[in-house]
């Protein structure tokens, strides 16, 4: 059984229950993660509480010390991290790479917080009277993550909140905690002091005592619709600030004058890369006209007929596991929806994979998709390839702007006006032109917009400075008298 990490050390939890945690690829049950409690919670955030009296007046230039340390464990034990996010996720291991890549470059930028977090000051804002803004901390911060990303999600927020003086609370996916322990071994390792970083396993029930509990200032939420809303609600009517990211259906629209080859391959890549387990994974690739169609739809179904399914660690393998059974029942299931609402089975990913040990399910594509039908609505969360056809790029923007998600949207074109009109008028905020998984790196803003995002102020980038602090404002009138201290 897997162990919190609460006021600098490795504590077990006193919960009752705890769920498996498998391997994907062989569906055998690795380790075991409790369901922790609120009480492990309010241990967790009173370190944080009394650690954050001392971490905040530590000088923004000492606290990234930590995290320059800690930058180089992470790239020492690079690969030990994305064998772990392989073995607990699933994900090729290249993929794994590359998102452990991402969650380094979020501690590299976090270093640079002094130049980030400072304030502003302007002098005779009235004759005689200066005014300066700083930047203050707010105390403790918790953070919720999802299965997808063991490794990346929870840097996309910790880093700063902690370079700018706040002191944290992580609690990693039940599915996926195996990668967080061994990064909270390596936070112990640079040396951290006592209370600044906490973790505590579990789900729903770590989750709303989260939300709830007073001295907690904010949270930072990545997960489904359905709980980002409910984080969202309540933690703000508990006073807090929230930035709750959620779940997405996520477009793609090819032109006839796009680049082909390149266009179907980074749909299909974006579509079934990390076995279609992304936030920013395409859905539904909308081609304008049937010439255009017909083009997609034969390199798509030779690409997906190619794939290699199998272990992520195996250096043949093009695509990994789903994460578990129940979440491979859930994609059959919205692939049967899409069969019997008249959609055109082209390859059938279910087949041959029941007999594969773990939970594989291969890439699928359907023709012939439809606005109305539910597999165009919901997230699928697997990879299937979902063909649709339009007449045009403004039917196209509007079935897109249909959706209650906003997440991302990409546009394959080589037309520059067709690209900006396109930026211009989509509701996701996060916009590809020609590239498949538009991921904003960390020095942009990460999130989406309407159903995609509960908040104000998205993931890091310049604008969480916003978010994990407050800020003062002092006015100054100091008289006339300073020639006290001439010499004469
Ligand atoms: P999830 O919503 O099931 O779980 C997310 C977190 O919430 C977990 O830590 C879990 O323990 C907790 N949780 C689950 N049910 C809860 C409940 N009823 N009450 C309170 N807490 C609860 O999400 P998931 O399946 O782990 O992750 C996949 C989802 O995350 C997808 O919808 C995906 O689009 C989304 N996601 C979004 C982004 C983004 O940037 N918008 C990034 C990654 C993943």
């Amino acid at each position: 059984m897997i162990k919190n990490y609460i006021n600098g050390k490795w504590v077990d939890s006193i919960a009752k229950e705890s769920v498996e945690i498998h391997n994907p690829a062989t569906g055998q049950v690795i380790e075991r993660c409790p369901m922790g409690t609120a009480e492990e919670l309010a241990a967790a955030t009173a370190a944080a509480k009394e650690a954050f009296k001392t971490w905040r007046r530590t000088p923004a230039v000492d606290r990234t010390v930590y995290l320059f340390k800690l930058r180089d464990l992470l790239e020492q034990n690079f690969e030990e991290l994305a064998k772990l996010v392989t073995t607990e996720h699933g994900k090729t291991y290249i993929e794994a790479k590359g998102s452990v890549r991402r969650g380094i470059q979020m501690v590299e930028t976090a270093c640079g917080i002094p130049t980030m977090m400072m304030g502003e000051h302007f002098e005779d804002i009235a004759t005689g009277i200066d005014s300066k803004a700083v930047r203050r901390p707010m105390g403790v911060f918790g953070v919720i993550a999802p299965f997808n990303f063991p490794a990346m999600v929870p840097f996309w927020f910790w880093p700063y909140a902690v370079a700018m003086g706040n002191t944290v609370v992580i609690k990693p996916s039940e599915r996926v905690p195996l990668t967080q322990v061994k990064v909270f071994e390596l936070i112990e390792k640079a040396g951290f002091p006592k209370g600044v970083i906490n973790m505590v396993h579990g789900g729903k029930d770590v989750v709303n005592a989260m939300c709830t509990h007073p001295d907690i200032k904010g949270v930072s939420f990545v997960g489904s619709t359905p709980v980002a809303k409910h984080v969202y609600v309540t933690a703000t009517s508990h006073g807090k600030r929230v930035q709750a990211l959620g779940g997405a259906k996520n477009f793609m629209v090819v032109l006839p004058d796009a680049e082909m080859d390149k266009a179907a391959a980074t749909a299909y890549e974006s579509i079934t890369g990390c076995a279609g387990e992304r936030c920013l994974a395409g859905s539904v690739v909308v081609s304008i006209g049937k010439e255009t169609a017909k083009e997609v739809e034969d390199m798509v179904v030779r690409r997906a007929k190619e794939a290699t399914v199998g272990n992520g660690m195996d250096a043949n393998c093009s695509m990994g596991p789903m994460i578990s059974q129940a979440a491979k029942d859930r994609v059959k299931g919205l692939i049967q929806s899409a069969i019997d609402e008249g959609a055109e089975l082209l390859v059938d990913g279910r087949q041959g994979v029941d007999q594969m040990p773990g939970f594989f399910l291969k890439p699928t594509v359907l023709k012939g998709i439809k606005a109305h039908m539910k597999i165009a609505k919901e997230e699928v969360f697997g990879p299937v390839i979902l063909l649709a056809e339009s007449d045009s790029l403004d039917s196209a923007i509007e079935w897109i702007n249909s959706s209650p998600f906003a997440n991302t949207t990409t546009l394959f074109t080589t037309s520059g006006a067709a690209a900006r009109k396109f930026s211009y008028e989509v509701d996701p905020s996060m916009i590809g032109i020609n590239i498949g998984v538009p991921a904003p790196m960390a020095f942009f803003s990460f999130g989406g917009s309407k159903d995609s995002f509960f908040g104000d102020v998205k993931a890091h980038g310049k604008q969480c400075v916003n978010f994990y602090t407050d800020t003062f404002v002092t006015i100054e009138r100091w008289g006339s008298n300073a020639n006290v201290w001439s010499h004469k």
